[in-house]
């Protein structure tokens, strides 16, 4: 296997010595012509899988074209994407960007925007929940909350009051005249697809209403038919007043907005923010392809269909070798399995046998295939997956 030591690159991630050469669908080639299956889809962000035909159609047309303006200019193709994602969703305004975390970043400037627009700028404050993952900037940082991501890089932005995973009383108690707003993952996704308690985004939507606060959510992973709608808010007919999308939006191209309701989206006035990229039209001629293909409602079908299958599968590993895998969770296309032995252990094992995964958090393998993935290729993902609980289950009985 080729891998060079990166000497030049700073050493802030802990990377598998597996490079790629070439992707199709489901699956990832090496230099050395080794064939993978792609159960992460770059975490979540191919959603289409690699080099699909209409995304390469897209952004080549587009390269032709124009590639970047600024947003000194009109961008018509900006407008569209805004137009197809407020068809699909509650909102009435978007902001483009580059990445989840400038999403969020947004998200809290809005609604501090918001109330500030409407006499109560005490209303500064912004709820999360432990476990939470909002981003790597220093304000998402601050939302996300957690020790381990925040060490060494005090002081902390304020504003952020964090409360227990899945607690309404804590919530309710956490809310004062300060509060601007709740922010939460409809299922969290860096701390194991933990998935909100049922009823609590709707508890949540009536508290955010009874107090004149905003609900903002984070479906920067569980977004764009990945949990089999649209967005994941959707399952649970509630509506949110902010939203931040990114990681499957551009198929992996870099792009991320923030939507809102009308109310909010106004406050957003000339000068109050910004981006030199955001709305590129290379982005929004990939993004709009995107939302094309997924937004039809025999895909999303589709991607319910596969979820119940590799579900029910995953439900027997559970059963065969409940020494390995413990529980299965999430929605959709969005799986987390709970791993007895280190996730670490069972992520190099897959490896081997040439089947790629996510870690999470709380010792969870992550398998979020792209949305395109056919049954042969669920079965096939299952079948490595048993190859290797098997493995480890005889380890663990010897
Ligand atoms: C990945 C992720 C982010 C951060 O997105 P980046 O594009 O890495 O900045 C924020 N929130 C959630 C829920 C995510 O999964």
């Amino acid at each position: 296997m080729t891998s060079q030591a990166a000497l030049h690159l700073f050493p802030s991630y802990v990377r598998a010595p597996i490079q790629f050469e070439l992707g199709h669908g489901c699956t990832l080639v090496t230099p050395d012509g080794d064939v993978y299956l792609d159960f992460g889809s770059g975490v979540a962000v191919n959603a289409l899988g690699h080099s699909h035909p209409r995304l390469v159609q897209a952004l080549q047309r587009q390269a032709e074209k124009l590639w970047h303006v600024s947003n000194l200019y009109t961008i018509p193709a900006q407008d569209l994407l805004a137009d197809q994602l407020c068809e699909l969703s509650f909102a009435d305004r978007v902001f483009f960007c580059n990445s989840g975390t400038e999403a969020i970043e947004l998200s809290i400037k809005a609604a501090r925007r918001y109330h500030h627009c409407s006499g109560a700028p005490r209303r500064n404050r912004i709820i999360t929940l432990e476990g939470a993952f909002h981003g790597r900037t220093l304000g998402s940082l601050a939302a996300t909350g957690q020790e381990k991501y925040l060490e060494g890089f005090e002081p902390r932005v304020d504003g952020f009051d964090q409360v227990p995973f899945g607690d309404l009383l804590a919530i309710e108690e956490a809310i004062t005249d300060l509060t601007a707003g709740i922010l939460v993952e409809p299922i969290q996704g860096e701390s194991g697809i933990r998935p909100l308690p049922p009823g609590y985004l709707h508890a949540l939507r009536s508290l955010c209403d009874f107090h004149g606060i905003l609900l903002l959510l984070d479906e920067v992973q569980t977004g764009i038919g990945r949990t089999g709608s649209v967005f994941a808010y959707a399952a649970e007919d509630v509506t949110p007043d902010i939203l931040a999308a990114a990681k499957g939006l551009g198929g992996g191209f870099p792009i991320g907005a923030c939507l809102a309701t009308g109310a909010v989206g106004s406050v957003m006035q000339p000068g109050t923010h910004g981006s030199t990229f955001g709305g590129n039209p290379l982005a929004m001629a990939v993004a709009t392809e995107v939302l094309d293909i997924i937004s039809a409602p025999a895909f999303l079908e589709r991607v319910r269909d596969a979820s119940l299958r590799l579900m029910l599968r995953v439900d027997e590993l559970i059963s065969k070798y409940p020494t390995v895998f413990s529980e299965v969770r999430g929605a959709g296309l969005l799986v987390g399995l709970q791993c007895v032995p280190p996730v670490r252990d069972v992520l190099a094992m897959l490896h081997d046998h040439k089947l790629l995964c996510v870690p999470a958090g709380n010792n969870v393998l992550r398998l979020l295939p792209p949305l395109t993935v056919t049954d042969a290729e669920i079965d096939e993902a299952v079948l490595r997956l048993d190859r290797v609980a098997e493995r480890l289950s005889d380890a663990v009985a010897a």
